[in-house]
């Protein structure tokens, strides 16, 4: 592999590194790079597709909007599979145990206890970066056998503690997609 030629998007981690001394735009003129690949400034400015932590919501792009649909309503919920009763996490269009696709779905329990934690320090997903440090973790929620990991917010993680009761809360992206995280409660 050669030296790659500057990229024409910079990664957001970049933006913590001083400036290169050489600037890398200095080319020759004669040799011009063929500009057809160019995305248009629309896609340049979105964050890159598989760096994205967030799926996909629509009813378009995921069998499991509904998940998201009752997100937007405040609810944490998943499926249960109508012939067996087992309950999915995360939600699934067709039961892991039996393969039907009669599923349900349920509100999951409002109450929950940390089950194990840790902080993301650093190397946080696109987008996170600013959140560092924060905590996620495993939660045991109250009264079904599931335990679901997310982000646990409403108190530093060098506070938290095995056992810290905790609820569910829908999280509002900001571009239009939701997701759940877990809030510290007393
Ligand atoms: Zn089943």
């Amino acid at each position: 592999m050669t030296e790659s030629p500057a990229p024409r998007r910079p990664h957001p981690a970049a933006a913590l590194k001083p400036p290169e001394e050489k600037p890398m735009e200095a080319k020759s003129p004669e040799a011009p790079k063929p500009k057809k690949a160019e995305p248009s400034v629309a896609a340049r400015e979105k964050l890159p597709f598989l760096l994205d932590f967030f799926p996909l919501e629509t009813p378009e792009q995921t069998r499991l909007h509904r998940f998201y649909d009752r997100l937007r309503e405040g609810r944490l919920s998943t499926t249960r599979c109508l012939r067996d009763g087992e309950i999915h996490w995360p939600p699934r269009t067709a039961c892991p145990k039996c393969r039907s696709e009669e599923l349900e779905w349920i509100d999951l329990p409002e109450k929950g206890h940390v089950y194990a934690f840790s902080a993301v320090l650093a190397g946080a997903p696109l987008g996170m970066e600013k959140d560092v440090p924060f905590a996620v973790g495993l939660v045991d929620l109250v009264g079904i056998p599931l335990r679901i990991f997310g982000r646990i917010e409403g108190k530093p993680w060098t506070d938290l503690r095995i056992g810290q009761p905790v609820r569910p809360e829908a999280y509002d992206i900001g571009d239009g997609r939701m997701f759940y995280r877990f809030r510290a409660v007393d």
